[in-house]
């Protein structure tokens, strides 16, 4: 397995770390103080898109879904790499970089020319900050994404929409919003259906932006849909197929070694954090400090360096086309349980000065939870896993039409 990404890239990874220095982190803070996401006319964000960030790297992968030519792939590597090292600086800054986002994946595995050219065409326009986004959460159907209740039915050239989401990364900022509906709650994952709803769509609105303990520079949506009428050609499954369960759960394994990555990145900004201030603050050696600081310093880099190597896997596979949900799900359980450790290690470390909140650690705490939570809880991780290794992929969840987060 090799690891290497080329030589071309590093101006980038460089770009990003400066970029984050200059930008991410101070941004983020501000974001966290004043509650909630930068306003989306902030000049930050036209700034960073003439340096050609986009959001959640995401788009990156793209190379790597286009026809086999037998050339190497880099896409899902590097985007592990860049994630890691955007979400290092501060993650919500991170996932806020205009762009289709989480959006992308569904349009890139489900969407024709056409839709491609419409709905990612338009972030090749480097003038205005566009975003993308992805609707799957519901008030009841967070891990059980077979259970949505957002209903679709076809009128006419349209299809019509009603029902609610929660959650939803970049909801309202978004130029349109990859919904995920079912034509029929009976059949299960097989009665989902993508579509593309454009900001403006009569019956689409947002109810909410939502406060949260952490990540508070990423903005996160509640969207309600009320005979919400889409053209028909806003769909991204024709329907006579019925792959758009498959197309989420394809979303998923692309999404979740990124979402890793920036776990480990996370995790790292605490070990820095830590070790500077363990630095400033400790000094000459005794039995005490090893205990406290040391030992621990030593935990957060072992675990650093074990997980990053699960992402980088999970990635890799993506790379070469090989399947790789276990992988992407064993990356996204560990790293994130990772990112908690570190920081709840890191603020052992602070003592009570950490949890004063004049230290970046206390918002490394509040922030790295939601890293177990999106893109499946990591019980929803090991239970994919459990059953990748006994063989067993929802038989009986199959039969009724339900499954997890997982297949
Ligand atoms: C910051 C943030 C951004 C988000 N962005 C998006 C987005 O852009 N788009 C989107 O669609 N969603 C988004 N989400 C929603 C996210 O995907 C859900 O929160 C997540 O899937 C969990 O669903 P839930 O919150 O409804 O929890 P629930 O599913 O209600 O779970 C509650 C608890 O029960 C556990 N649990 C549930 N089922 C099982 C089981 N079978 N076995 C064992 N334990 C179980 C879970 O692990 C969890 O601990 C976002 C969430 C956050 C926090």
């Amino acid at each position: 397995m090799d690891f290497e990404i080329p030589a071309k890239f590093e101006p980038l990874r460089q770009m990003i770390d400066w970029i984050g220095e200059t930008y991410l982190r101070p941004l983020g803070i501000e974001a966290d103080r004043q509650g909630g996401a930068l306003d989306p006319a902030h000049p930050f964000f036209k700034e960073a898109l003439k340096k050609g960030l986009t959001g959640g790297f995401v788009g990156k992968i793209r190379d790597t879904e286009r026809v086999d030519d037998g050339r190497p792939r880099f896409g899902a590597r590097r985007a592990v790499v860049l994630a890691e090292r955007a979400a290092y600086w501060d993650r919500g800054m991170a996932t806020s970089l205009p762009g289709p986002g989480l959006g992308a994946p569904p349009l890139m595995l489900m969407g024709n020319e056409d839709q491609k050219k419409r709905f990612l065409g338009m972030f090749k326009q480097k003038e205005t900050p566009r975003w993308g986004a992805f609707a799957m959460s519901e008030p009841g159907a967070g891990s059980d994404v077979a259970g949505i209740r957002t209903r679709a039915r076809p009128d006419g050239d349209h299809w019509v929409i009603d029902g609610e989401k929660c959650f939803i990364s970049n909801g309202a900022r978004a130029s349109w919003v990859v919904v995920w509906a079912t034509v029929d709650p009976s059949l299960g994952r097989g009665g989902h259906r993508a579509f593309i709803v454009e900001k403006g769509t009569p019956g689409f609105s947002v109810a909410r932006v939502e406060h949260k303990m952490g990540l508070r520079a990423s903005e996160t949506a509640g969207l309600v849909f009320d005979g919400c009428r889409v053209p028909a050609e806003n769909l991204l499954t024709p329907p006579e197929k019925s792959g758009g369960f498959k197309g989420a759960m394809k979303t998923f394994d692309m999404v979740r070694p990124l979402v890793a990555a920036m776990a480990v990145g996370m995790a790292r900004a605490c070990y820095d954090e830590a070790a500077r201030f363990a630095e400033s603050h400790f000094t000459g050696p005794s039995a005490w400090r090893l205990e406290r600081v040391g030992d621990r310093l030593a935990e957060m880099r072992r675990k650093i360096e074990m997980s990053r190597l699960l992402a980088w896997r999970a990635a890799w596979l993506t790379d070469h086309r090989k399947p790789n949900s276990a992988e992407a799900s064993m990356a996204k359980a560990t790293c994130a349980g990772v990112g908690l450790r570190a920081a709840t290690l890191g603020l052992d470390i602070l003592g009570e000065a950490g949890g004063g909140g004049d230290y970046l650690i206390e918002k490394l705490f509040r922030d790295v939870k939601a890293l177990d939570i999106v893109e499946g809880t990591g019980q929803i991780q090991r239970l994919i896993i459990a059953r990748r290794l006994i063989g067993y992929a929802g038989d009986h969840q199959r039969a009724q039409g339900r499954d997890h987060h997982g297949r």
